[in-house]
């Protein structure tokens, strides 16, 4: 067993399927959610959108959350509602989903891209505050990996510039910063209900906030920019209505709200799984000297959306890359979050250039992300350890 044959190199691979990063948990009371507005007079912008949103916004303490079609549509909105425009700058972490600078660029503003801090890979404030100019209108603040960035300092930066706090958390749905759960903390917070996160839709996102007027201009901003709902007009007799801003039609349906619903009653459990392999897995690491879990630092609570590590390549003879194939070869489906926005050809074409954020860009050479979601058997959790372990004594540095 010790110097077993890696499965890239023609072993036998330790699974004999792969096992995914991410996946879904869908069982019957999500099915029957969905069937019963199936069967109902609603299909969209009805009852279940709202008992929805109810639920989430109870869930995360904010007083108001609106469901999107996406989290990136959240991003969207919440970047429109800030108040961000043209004219204006938004400074984004450089080591995030590409979603998290595109809604800067869907409004014609500008994303600044600050570094990371080295330990959690969330944006440094300290970078943030370098990226502050009379053009700042956000920051948008991402919860890496599910961990809350360092939102008391991006809130002290964010008031002291006049500008609003946008958390990107597409990662951290049930996580809590400082005792405060996230959803109630920055200006305005985007969610993702992607089925890769931790609670599904579909497709689907929310925006939550404890600003009412922000609240009315995300439910103008989703539908058209119309100033009342199709139901209230059915129930008022009314077939007048006014367009007041310029929206979309970035609606969740009932259909995805009841298997949002449906999906968040399960969130805790769901949470307390992922934390408890996430504990394996640093523990387990320990002993495996090339590799590095992220810190987790004790005044926040991670809802643990992925579990990346970082490799000390100094002691391996093998790249990142050669890690993440011989990895798969064993049926273990690795993945990288993120190549620094800032790297992609559409950024490179604003004058943003490598080098410029020497902690993300490091980062990134190293990082790999294992598998993580509450379906993993215990059974699981050993063969991504035991092929970790594999991978990493195979490709040892020779000393
Ligand atoms: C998933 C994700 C998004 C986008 O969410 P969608 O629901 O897929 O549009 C935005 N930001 C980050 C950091 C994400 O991981």
């Amino acid at each position: 067993m010790s110097a077993e044959r890696l499965a890239i190199d023609g072993g036998r691979p330790v699974r004999d399927r792969m096992l995914p990063y991410g996946h879904q948990i869908i069982d019957d009371t999500d099915i029957a959610a969905v069937s019963d507005v199936l069967r109902s007079d609603w299909l969209t912008t009805g009852p279940a959108v709202a008992a929805f949103e109810h639920a989430f916004a109870k869930s995360c303490g904010a007083r108001f959350a609106v469901a999107v079609s996406s989290g990136t549509a959240a991003l969207h909105i919440a970047t429109l509602a800030a108040g961000v425009g043209p004219e204006h700058e938004v400074i984004v972490p450089a080591l995030t989903f590409v979603a998290s600078a595109n809604c800067a660029r869907y409004v014609g503003a500008d994303p600044v891209f600050a570094d990371v801090r080295d330990d959690t890979l969330s944006a440094d404030p300290a970078r943030v505050a370098e990226c502050i100019s009379a053009r700042t209108r956000a920051i948008v603040a991402v919860d890496y990996s599910g961990q809350p960035a360092d939102l008391d300092e991006l809130l002290a930066l964010t008031r002291s510039a006049g500008a609003v706090l946008i958390e990107d958390a597409a990662h951290s749905v049930g996580a809590v910063y400082r005792g405060r759960r996230v959803g109630g903390v920055a200006d305005l917070t985007a969610f993702s209900l992607h089925p890769v996160k931790q609670m599904t839709a579909g497709e689907g996102g929310v925006v939550t906030t404890n600003d009412e007027a922000l609240a009315g201009r995300l439910r103008l901003l989703r539908s058209h920019g119309i100033a009342s709902a199709a139901a209230d007009r059915e129930h008022a007799s009314t077939h007048h209505y006014e367009m007041v801003v310029l929206g979309y039609n970035y609606r969740l349906t009932d259909i995805q709200s009841a298997l949002a619903l449906s999906q968040l009653r399960r969130l805790p459990g769901w949470l307390e799984r992922r934390s408890a392999i996430a504990a394996q897995y640093t523990a387990a690491f320990e002993s495996v000297d090339a590799v590095r879990p992220l810190t987790t630092l004790p005044d926040r609570r991670s809802a643990w959306h992925i579990y990346p590590v970082r490799l000390r390549l100094e002691r391996l003879r093998a790249g990142r890359d050669d890690v993440y194939r011989a990895l798969r070869a064993e049926n273990i489906g690795v993945n990288v979050h993120f190549i620094p926005v800032p790297w992609h050809p559409y950024y490179q074409q604003f004058g943003h250039r490598r080098g410029g954020w020497p902690v993300a860009e490091t980062a990134y050479e190293q990082l790999l992300t294992l598998p993580l979601w509450p379906g993993m058997t215990d059974d699981d959790v050993d063969d991504v350890i035991f092929a970790v372990t594999k991978v990493c004594r195979a490709y040892r540095a020779v000393d």
